[in-house]
């Protein structure tokens, strides 16, 4: 018996086989959780509706975090057909691809500044205001996906570095607000991953490699550690955890300097 079963998961965020939140859905199913998805619209459906029936799930709909009715309307048939859930993944993200270009000061337009928050922080709370009564008298698990971005300066990160710092800030808010009703909020910050998202950033490949070359396990993540360790934030293995940011990135953001250079030079 895995160490989700009897639990009911919410994926929202998946676009591929490659997305973090499908790595994660893996995990959880293989850890016995009943999954629903969401695919952000008819054209994902496509791609969405065969991987969540190849993990025995039959509960998919269709969501924009953009607005409050549509996630209203998401969670209806999740009120239907399951009337609670355990779980709430969130691996939501979007700016303008020119927002992730070049210089910061002169790249982050209001408009960029206004979507990267909308959809990559304020979602999460959205949904989790939406997933709250779901979640009454059940040991509740919301969790986000952030990275390093959120503390750190890092080349063409630019304005979705400071949309994951607000969104890291609300992991700790909703953590506070939500913990009396026995509901845990939790962000996995990961290490570079090549996924659709990822695309958009100007020199992902050159982040890639120098993650290797860096990170003191000297390898990239895959969506497999990610989500194994969100299957783990997800469970009641993790019951005292809440409020926190966990890094799954080989060790990258613990070092200083690179220990590999060095040793060359
Ligand atoms: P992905 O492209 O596979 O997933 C991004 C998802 O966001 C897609 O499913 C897309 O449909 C969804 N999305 C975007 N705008 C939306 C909207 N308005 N409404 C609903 N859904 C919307 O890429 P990914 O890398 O798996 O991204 C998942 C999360 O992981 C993101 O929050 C990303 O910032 C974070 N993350 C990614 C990396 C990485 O290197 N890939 C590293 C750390 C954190």
């Amino acid at each position: 018996m895995g160490f989700l079963s009897g639990k009911r998961a919410l994926i929202v965020g998946v676009a591929t086989d490659r997305s973090i939140a499908w790595g994660i859905a893996q995990a959880m199913h293989r850890e016995g959780a009943e999954l629903a998805f969401t695919y952000q619209n008819e054209r994902l459906r496509e791609r969405v509706e065969p991987l969540a029936q190849s993990l025995g799930s039959t509960l998919t709909v269709e969501l924009d975090v953009g607005t409050d009715e549509q996630i209203d309307r998401a969670f209806e048939p999740l009120k239907r057909d399951w009337g609670s859930l355990d779980i709430v993944v969130h691996a939501v993200a979007n700016a303008p691809r020119e927002a992730l270009t070049g210089g910061f000061v002169d790249h982050t337009s209001r408009e960029a500044f206004r979507l990267a928050h909308e959809i990559s922080s304020y979602s999460f709370t959205a949904l989790a205001r939406a997933a709250r009564p779901l979640m009454q008298r059940r040991a509740g698990a919301l969790l986000t996906l952030s990275y390093l971005g959120a503390v750190r300066s890092i080349p063409n990160y630019n304005v979705m570095g400071l949309a994951k710092a607000s969104l890291e800030a609300s992991v700790r808010f909703l953590a506070a607000d939500l913990g009396p009703l026995g509901i845990r909020v939790n962000a996995i910050s990961a290490g570079p991953i090549k996924t659709l998202a990822a695309a958009g950033i100007a020199g992902f490949r050159r982040m890639l490699a120098q993650v290797a070359e860096i990170a003191p396990l000297r390898r990239n993540v895959t969506p497999e550690d990610v989500g194994n360790a969100a299957a783990f934030l997800c469970s009641d293995l993790a019951a005292g955890i809440t409020g926190e940011i966990l890094y799954v990135d080989n060790g990258f953001s613990t070092v200083g300097m690179s220990f590999a250079q060095e040793a060359e030079g």
